[in-house]
């Protein structure tokens, strides 16, 4: 049963279920403040340090451009409301509301994983997605450094390396970022919703402030890491108006492509999204749950492949269109980065097989 907590301050979810976690064991491991260093809500995060069994997740969706993928951390402390990534902590037993964001499981033996993986003689090297599901900068990276870790793995064996994330902490590893980015071994993706502080705050409240992210765009292309924009979601009513200054802002700031993808509400997402809506926009609520039917065959969300990136209707064709015109007045999306999956080598037996 779900019991409303309106407008818990920091958090995106306004409500959660009763669920049994006793089983868990967790260890706060960071103060509970926001991006910029302020205490932001008295609900605390946890994060239950696990050793994983497996690192790489397969991914066999056709719509999602890539494989194979690694999210170092499950839940996500940023709690974005609309996070389509919530409803897999109901797997764990867990409530995508409230429990997604402060219930965190963190696979603190990924990097020891993952060269496991690298130093299998069967292993064929494919670009891997770090934050395909949960972001790999997340508050409790800052001292885990799980993410870290694997880049440094990733920098060992000269393998390729795609990463998703909202959070500026992505500019610590730039050292790393670098030197993966002169063999052409990475890409940054940084997604942007708005450049409303004031909305972001209420929408993805611990994730970075726009303008950290803008920033962080600027100070990765300065480095010669080759950065994208995923603009995710985009809301109708709530976010959509600002589709060309959300370009013009990421291409400003050095980014060289850009995408985007319509809010999606799977499983348990719709109730939380429209538990939001209500609390933060009362008057636009059900405006904007019509516009999202209009987009989704009359539902507030069709999972079919093909369409549930973008939706359907005129006013989808009409995000598409403007999203178009603004990437191309400003010079976005003309040259595609590919990384190179040519280089992996595995350090101690590069020199052994050079004998033969
Ligand atoms: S940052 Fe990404 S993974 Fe984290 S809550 Fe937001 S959308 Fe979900």
């Amino acid at each position: 049963m779900s019991h409303i907590t309106a407008g818990v301050k920091g958090r995106g979810a306004c409500s959660n279920e009763k669920v049994r976690f006793e089983q868990w064991q967790r260890e706060a491991v960071h103060e509970d403040v926001g991006d910029e260093g302020e205490v932001v809500a008295p609900a605390k995060t946890s994060v239950v340090i696990q050793t994983a069994k497996s690192i790489i997740s397969r991914n066999r969706s056709p719509d999602v451009p890539f494989d194979a993928s690694i999210n170092p951390i499950q839940g996500c402390e940023h709690g974005c409301v609309y996070c389509f990534a919530r409803p897999t902590h109901a797997y764990l037993g867990l409530s995508p509301g409230l429990d997604f964001e402060t219930k965190l499981f963190a696979k603190q033996n990924a990097a020891e994983l993952l060269r496991a993986e690298f130093e299998k003689r069967s292993y064929v090297p494919e670009v891997i997605t770090v934050g395909a599901n949960t972001d790999p900068y997340q508050p409790a990276e800052k001292t885990l450094q799980i993410t870290r870790a694997l880049l440094g793995v990733f920098e060992d064996y000269n393998h390729p390396v795609s990463i998703i994330t909202k959070s500026g902490l992505v500019m610590r590893d730039i050292d790393i970022l670098s030197r993966l980015a002169e063999k052409q071994l990475v890409k940054v993706h940084v997604s942007v919703t708005s450049l409303d502080a004031k909305l972001s705050r209420t929408l993805e409240p611990r994730a970075s402030a726009p303008r950290r992210r803008l920033l962080a765009i600027e100070r990765l292309t300065d480095a010669q890491i080759p950065v994208g924009v995923l603009v995710a979601p985009v809301i109708p009513a709530i976010t959509d108006h600002e589709l060309e200054s959300i370009v013009r802002a990421v291409a400003t700031a050095g980014a060289k492509s850009a995408g985007y993808v319509l809010l999606r509400l799977p499983h348990e997402v719709a109730g939380l999204f429209t538990e939001w809506l209500d609390e933060h926009y009362p008057l636009k609520s059900k405006h904007v749950q019509t516009l999202l039917s209009q987009m989704r065959g009359g539902a507030l969300y069709d999972a079919k492949f093909g369409e549930r990136m973008s939706g359907t209707g005129p006013y989808a064709d009409l995000l598409r269109d403007r999203f178009r015109l603004a990437c191309k007045k400003h010079q976005l999306n003309l040259q595609r980065v590919s990384l190179r999956t040519d280089l992996f080598k595995v350090p101690h037996r590069g020199p052994q097989l050079a004998l033969f």
